[in-house]
C-alpha cells in the first residue's frame, strides 16, 4: 500500500528522551514533526496518507530473538538501573559503563525502542505501508549480550531478523520464501553491533539474502575501534560480499557522497533486495557536535536528503530508522524534511519553523535547512578512485553469488517438484526398466 506509517505516542517519545546521550531529543523531534503537519492528513493534500501507529512495547521473547538470557535478565531489572549498588563485575560485563550508564527507566526503555522498530517492521512486513518510519531506533552499536555506543538494544538487528522470515513470493503466493534485506547505515559512526550480528569469516557461509553496508568515518582512536570499519580487501582469502564498509575521510561533502552513490546503487543493483533498512544517523551533518563531516541536509546532488530520496527511488519496501545526532533541533530538522519526503511532499528547505514549545532551539535561522559549512573535504580524487575500483570488484563478487544462489535456489526448489512430477507418472520405473 502506498502510504507511510510513523510510529510514535506520548510514552515512546518521553521514554526516548531519558537516553543520557540524547536527552529530549525525542520530543524534540516529534513536536517539530506534529507542528509541521505531518502526522495528519487532509484530503486537499497530495502527500500520501500517513498511518501514526502506537509502538507495542517488546515482550521478553522479542528481545531474546538476539540477546542473550544474561544481558536481559540484567538490563530488563529495574534494580540494575534505579540507583541501587549493582556488582562492578556486571557493570564491566555488560557495557553498562562511561557512554552506557544505566539509568531509571532503563527496561522500559529498551522495551519500548525495540518494541517502536518492530511496530514498523510488522506494517512493512504485513503491507500496511510502503515506507515505515521510527526515529527512536537505529542502535547500531548495541550487542548481543553488551550494550555500547550509547545503545543498549540492539533494534537494527532485531528488525533484520524480523524482516527475513518467510513471506508469500509476490508473484505465486503459496509459494514461500525467504526476502532479501538490505541494512544501509548513513551515521557518522561505523555499524559494528549490526555487521558482527551478521559477519562470517567464512565467504561460502554468508548468507545471499541480507546485505550489510556501512558508510561512516574511521579513523585511528575513533570510535568504534574495529578492524572491520575498513575498506574491504576483495583479494582477501573469505572476503564477504554482504558485509561491506565504506569509510570517509573527514569533512566529507555532498560532492564525496554524490561521487561515491553510484557505488551504493550498483551494490543494490546486484542485491536487488526485497526490503531496505536504512539507518539515518545525522551526526555526519555540519553543525553536529562531533565536527567530522561537512554533510549538507538537501539541495545539492549528495547532500543527506538526496541520498535518503534516492533510497525512496529504489521502489523497496523501507525502514526508515534514526541514530546518532547530537545537535537535537538539527536532527528534528533532517528527520521532519525526511517524514515530508516520504510522504512524497518535500517542504522547501527556507520553511520557516512553526511555534510550538520547541521553537526557541531553532534560533538564529528558525528554517528547516542544515546547510554546510566550511570544512575542507579530505576525500582526495586519489582516495575515492581507490573505492571506486574496490567496489567494482566487490559488486563483481556480489554479482556471481547472486547467480550461484539463483542455481541453488532453483535446485532445492524445483528439481524435487519435478522429481515428484517423475515419480507420479511412472518415469523412473520406465527408466529403469
Ligand atoms: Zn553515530
Amino acid at each position: 500500500m502506498e502510504a507511510t506509517t510513523y510510529v510514535v505516542s506520548n510514552e515512546l517519545a518521553k521514554i526516548s528522551s531519558l537516553l543520557p546521550s540524547n536527552k529530549k531529543r525525542s520530543l524534540i523531534v516529534h513536536s517539530l514533526i506534529n507542528a509541521l503537519g505531518l502526522l495528519s492528513h487532509n484530503q486537499d493534500q497530495e502527500m500520501l496518507p500517513i498511518r501514526v501507529v502506537k509502538p507495542v512495547p517488546a515482550q521478553y521473547d522479542d528481545l531474546a530473538a538476539y540477546h542473550t538470557r544474561d544481558y536481559l535478565e540484567f538490563i530488563l531489572d529495574p534494580k540494575n538501573s534505579s540507583g541501587a549498588v549493582v556488582e562492578q563485575d556486571d557493570v564491566l560485563e555488560y557495557g553498562m559503563e562511561d557512554d552506557c550508564p544505566p539509568f531509571p527507566g532503563l527496561p522500559h526503555y529498551v522495551r519500548y525502542v525495540a518494541g517502536a522498530t518492530l511496530t514498523a517492521v510488522r506494517d512493512l512486513r504485513e503491507g500496511r505501508c510502503k515506507t515505515a518510519i521510527c526515529w527512536d531506533g537505529g542502535r547500531h552499536h548495541a550487542q548481543k549480550s553488551r550494550a555500547s555506543g550509547f545503545c543498549y538494544v540492539a533494534d537494527c538487528v532485531l528488525a533484520i531478523l524480523a524482516l527475513r522470515r518467510l513471506l508469500p513470493d509476490p508473484h505465486n503466493p503459496a509459494v514461500l520464501r525467504k526476502p532479501k534485506v538490505m541494512y544501509l547505515d548513513l551515521d557518522l559512526h561505523f555499524s559494528d553491533g549490526v555487521y558482527e550480528a551478521f559477519h562470517t569469516s567464512s565467504s561460502s557461509q554468508a548468507s545471499s539474502h541480507f546485505l550489510h553496508l556501512s558508510i561512516h568515518h574511521a579513523a585511528p582512536g575513533f570510535f568504534p575501534a574495529s578492524p572491520l570499519a575498513v575498506l574491504p580487501d576483495p583479494s582477501a582469502e573469505g572476503f564477504n560480499p554482504y558485509t561491506l564498509s565504506l569509510p570517509l575521510q573527514r569533512g566529507a561533502s555532498d560532492a564525496t557522497f554524490a561521487r561515491i552513490w553510484k557505488l551504493v546503487e550498483n551494490v543494490k543493483d546486484a542485491f536487488r533486495p526485497d526490503f531496505v533498512v536504512l539507518q539515518c544517523g545525522v551526526d555526519g551533518l555540519a553543525g553536529d557536535p562531533y565536527a567530522v563531516w561537512n554533510w549538507g541536509l538537501s539541495g545539492a546532488e549528495g547532500s543527506f536528503a538526496w541520498c535518503v530520496g534516492r533510497v525512496l527511488a529504489w521502489g523497496c519496501r523501507t525502514l526508515l530508522l534514526g541514530g546518532g545526532g547530537y545537535s537535537s533541533p538539527n536532527a528534528a530538522r533532517a528527520w521532519a524534511y525526511i517524514t515530508a519526503l516520504a510522504r512524497k511532499e518535500p517542504l522547501p528547505v527556507d520553511t520557516p519553523i512553526p511555534d510550538h514549545s520547541g521553537f526557541p532551539l531553532y534560533a538564529p535561522s528558525f528554517t528547516l535547512d542544515v546547510p554546510a559549512g566550511h570544512m575542507q573535504d579530505q576525500n582526495t580524487d586519489a582516495y575515492l578512485t581507490e573505492v571506486e575500483r574496490i567496489y567494482g570488484r566487490a559488486v563483481s563478487a556480489l554479482r556471481e553469488r547472486d547467480i550461484e544462489a539463483h542455481d541453488d535456489e532453483w535446485a532445492t526448489r524445483y528439481i524435487p517438484m519435478f522429481l515428484d512430477v517423475y515419480e507420479d507418472v511412472g518415469y523412473w520405473d520406465y527408466c529403469t526398466g
